[in-house]
């Protein structure tokens, strides 16, 4: 059996945030100056997802900095009466361009209409947005108010929100892994990003500022439109709050992970059985190997640093695995 990679063997790891607002909705600063101050943090990548409104700020790409053409749309449950707005449920959906240079940068967002009970209507939008050649990432299911009865039936996504800085700031309620693993339980086959889906209504030194604190890293062969597109779409990439994952593969039935420090390295499941390895008190690790089963359904690595932050890969199922390794001999 050929070596199975959780991260890409080749390329070169790109911080992006792919949730992001400016003052083409309710964000409070202007694309440039969210290119300055992302790419001072050592952000490369981030896309714009502004309500509504889609857009493509190529002008700000160099050899250093890409901008994803995105936009963040919404359905909501009913017509909303500024009295019922704390316990609306909403389902937001941020929607990545593949594709840009091929669409009428003047053309109107497709919007979803307002058909909250609708589930098929909500897939078919969901397929149709991916017809068109857009990524479709659902949003922060916990402050949308939302359970698994509201996401356990949707298809079609290609991602969600494990964690959402913005939410974080707002309510505490920034981390929310139990959400993805319900979907994924539910049948869904889909990779999971931690975000900022910062607006920046407070100054850059405030503990209530909603940038650089969800990210993914995304690793590509260079820093081009494709490349970086072709990686998320194939889901090489992981999540995270701060700590790093080196290296991830399964090498014949050992699983390895290598790490910047952190205090665990567990392997979530889709059971409740979890692989775990943890420092001694007071120290850090920053490798671990587990003994994979094949019973395991699928697998997902989560990595918890001294300060709690986490971070984690996508999930990756044993049939597929399998699979791969057959079809390579
Ligand atoms: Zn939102
Ligand atoms: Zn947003």
């Amino acid at each position: 059996m050929r070596d199975f990679y959780l991260l890409p063997k080749d390329g070169q790891f790109y911080k992006a945030n792919l949730h992001c607002h400016t003052v083409l909705s309710d964000g409070s600063l202007t694309p440039e100056q969210i290119k300055e101050e992302y790419c001072k943090r050592g952000y490369s990548i981030v896309a714009f997802t502004d309500h509504d409104h889609y857009a493509w700020h190529r002008e700000l790409d160099d050899e250093g900095f890409l901008a994803l053409a995105a936009y963040e749309t919404e359905i909501e449950q009913y017509p909303a009466r500024e009295a019922d707005w704390p316990t609306l449920k909403v389902y937001h959906l941020n929607l990545y361009d593949r594709h840009p240079e091929k669409r009428s940068q003047e053309a109107a967002p497709k919007l979803p209409q307002r058909r909250y009970e609708d589930l098929d209507y909500i897939n078919g939008y969901i397929r149709s947005m991916r017809e068109e050649g857009f990524l479709v990432c659902y949003n922060h299911a916990y402050w949308s108010m939302q359970t698994h009865q509201d996401y356990s039936g949707l298809r079609g996504l290609w991602a969600m929100e494990i964690y959402n800085n913005g939410c974080e700031r707002d309510g505490l309620y920034g981390y929310t892994p139990q959400v993805y693993d319900e979907m994924l339980r539910s049948g869904q086959r889909l990779y999971t990003v931690a975000t900022d889906d910062n607006h920046n209504h407070e100054p850059f030194d405030s503990l209530l500022c909603d940038s650089f604190g969800g990210f993914v890293m995304i690793k590509a062969k260079s820093l081009t439109y494709k490349e970086v597109m072709g990686a998320l779409e194939r889901g090489e990439f992981y999540f995270s709050c701060g700590p790093q994952i080196q290296e991830a593969y399964i090498h014949g039935n050992k699983l390895r992970v290598k790490t910047s420090p952190v205090e665990k390295i567990y392997v979530i499941q889709e059971g409740r059985n979890c692989y775990k390895k943890v420092a001694a008190p007071g120290e850090t690790i920053t490798e671990a190997e587990f003994t994979l089963t094949g019973h395991e359904g699928y697998i997902r690595i989560d990595i918890r640093d001294p300060k709690g932050f986490h971070a984690g890969t996508n999930s990756f199922w044993m049939d597929d695995i399998l699979a791969a390794n057959l079809a390579e001999g």
